[in-house]
């Protein structure tokens, strides 16, 4: 059911509209998410679709992208935790939604309420759902969940089947899946990934036929190892727009949709030799122009920033000027002309230059994954059609 008919027109449109203006944004371009969820259709065929939007949908906006990937025919949503899936319900949500994090004793009331699948990574988490459950509830959907080698959540292989057994012997569950997760995807002809597709197979076809959906792939395996897609895929990072190599996509149709910006709030003339902002760790060479960006580490851009960075105004690159401070930072433009209400792109394309992911990613020590979710709720995202 399409979420209008679900929640109301005003109430969509209530969530999609930010609070009010702000001089700071994220833009997140609807239009080049939609192709990346129809790229990754195409690559997979015929399995279901699983659509992680964990962290906040990796930081692209929980509920907007999870009413985006339902109306788009996403069969699936992955999450990290309880909290985030009561959150895609309350907007509405209504396909199914897989917890990937462990579950605790006192969340279960509301796995069940929720109607929310789960992780079942030992025979005593299934013994705690058991224990809690009233005979009149409806029954679980779980997945089994295996380590075939990330050594994070999950059963060893060669427990795996008797794990399976117990749970389908107690009358809470109705087993739905089986799953496991990969540890170094991330490039291509991986031994230690082939070795877990291999080990995922060779247990999941012991139970062929049995209508477990049995899923292992994450953005690497959907990108990089076709063997890896078994009955469903869990692609996050790619359907975002990033591989997770760095590289690019071959078929130029998977691109970032992520987009950082703000507005020149100051500008002031600073002579020769003057310190900026906290510890004057960045001293002016000659008389110059210094503007004031309104972002700082508070939204989530890193002080780590600071000594490499740089931000794009009017189509050039400007390096930052001193520390990053809670909610701003300076930028020096030399002998520029630069308004205050100009627009700074600080992560993204302005003219011809761009400023990637991967390379705040870099500046920071960090990788696209995490850089993606640094950046808090005081920043509004704005979605473009
Ligand atoms: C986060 C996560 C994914 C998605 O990972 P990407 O690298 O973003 O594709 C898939 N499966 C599980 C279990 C996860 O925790």
């Amino acid at each position: 059911m399409p979420i209008e008919k679900m929640i109301g027109e005003k109430r969509v449109a209530a969530v999609l509209r930010p609070l009010c203006s702000h001089p700071t944004w994220i833009a997140v371009d609807t239009g080049q998410f939609r192709k990346n969820l129809a790229a990754v259709r195409k690559k997979i065929g015929r399995r279901l679709f699983c659509l992680p939007v964990k962290a906040n949908a990796y930081g692209h906006g929980l509920c907007q992208i999870a009413k985006i990937a339902e109306e788009a025919g996403v069969d699936s949503l992955g999450v990290s935790c309880l909290k985030e899936a009561v959150e895609l319900r309350l907007a509405g949500i209504s396909i199914p939604i897989l917890i990937f994090g462990a579950i605790h004793e006192d969340q279960i009331a509301d796995l069940i309420d929720f109607e929310l699948e789960f992780a079942i990574s030992s025979k005593y988490k299934a013994e705690l759902v058991w224990k809690k459950w009233g005979a009149l509830a409806r029954k679980c959907k779980v997945h089994i969940e295996v380590d075939t080698g990330m050594r994070r959540t999950g059963v060893r292989p060669d427990s795996a089947l008797e794990l399976l057994a117990f749970v389908e012997n107690l009358r809470c569950f109705e087993p739905v899946g089986i799953y496991s997760h990969l540890a170094t995807s991330d490039t291509p002809n991986d031994p230690n990934t082939w070795a877990q597709i291999a080990a995922f197979k060779t247990l999941t076809d012991q139970i062929k036929g049995r209508g477990l959906i049995c899923h292992l792939a994450n953005s690497g395996g959907v990108a990089y190892y076709p063997d890896s897609y078994f009955d469903m895929v869990r692609p996050g990072l790619l359907c975002y727009g990033y591989f997770p190599d760095g590289g690019h996509d071959p078929a130029g149709e998977i691109l970032p949709c992520f987009s950082l910006h703000a507005k020149v709030s100051y500008f002031k003339v600073v002579g020769a030799g003057e310190g900026i902002s906290y510890g004057h760790t960045y001293r002016t060479r000659e008389e110059t122009r210094i503007i004031t960006v309104p972002i700082g580490h508070g939204d989530g851009y890193r002080r780590s920033l600071a000594k490499s960075a740089s931000v794009l105004i009017r189509g050039e690159r400007f390096p930052i000027a001193g520390a990053i401070c809670m909610d701003q930072f300076m930028v020096d433009v030399g002998k520029k002309e630069v308004y205050v209400g100009d627009e700074v792109v600080l992560i993204g394309k302005q003219g011809k230059e761009e400023i990637t992911l991967w390379e705040i990613a870099h500046h920071a020590g960090s990788i696209p994954h995490e850089m993606l979710c640094v950046f808090n709720d005081r920043i509004p995202r704005i979605y473009q059609p």
